[in-house]
C-alpha cells in the first residue's frame, strides 16, 4: 500500500485525493458502506467515527493525523509493525521511542483491533 500521500503538505493534489479514495477503499474493504469508521484526521484523531464521506472531507480539510502510518484502526494488521522501526533486528516493539501508539495499550486491545471487531469494544462510543 502506498501511503505516501500522507506525506503532501499539498491537500489539494490528485496524489493525495487518490490516497483519500485508496484509504476509503481499504478501510471498508468489509465493512458496510453506510457504516461509521474511525476518522483518522487530525481533529477526530481515529477517536470519533465518521461517515465514509465525512471522513474523506476530513482528510482533505484537515490532513490526516501524523504517524497514522500503520491502519490499525482501519483493519491493517499491526503484526508487522515492528519491523519499520527496528533495524538493529532486536525486534522488541517497545523501542518504537517517538511515535502516538503505546504498546501496553495495543497488547490490551489486540484482539479487538482485528479487522472489525474493533467496533464491538464500543470505541468512540457511537452506539
Ligand atoms: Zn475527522
Amino acid at each position: 500500500m502506498d501511503k505516501s500521500w500522507m506525506q503532501l503538505n499539498n491537500r489539494m493534489l490528485p496524489d493525495f485525493e487518490k490516497g483519500v479514495k485508496d484509504f476509503l477503499n481499504f478501510a471498508y474493504a468489509n465493512k458496510d458502506p453506510q457504516s461509521k469508521i474511525p476518522c483518522p484526521c487530525m481533529h477526530c484523531n481515529n477517536f470519533f467515527n465518521q461517515r465514509r464521506e465525512v471522513v474523506a472531507k476530513h482528510l482533505v480539510l484537515r490532513g490526516i493525523v501524523k504517524g497514522y502510518d500503520r491502519w490499525i484502526y482501519h483493519g491493517e494488521d499491526f503484526g508487522s509493525y515492528s519491523h519499520k522501526y527496528n533495524d538493529d533486528g532486536a525486534g522488541n516493539i517497545s523501542n518504537v521511542g517517538d511515535n502516538d501508539f503505546i504498546p501496553e495499550m495495543i497488547g490490551d486491545v489486540a484482539t479487538g483491533f482485528c479487522s472489525s471487531g474493533f467496533f464491538l469494544l464500543g470505541f468512540g462510543g457511537d452506539r
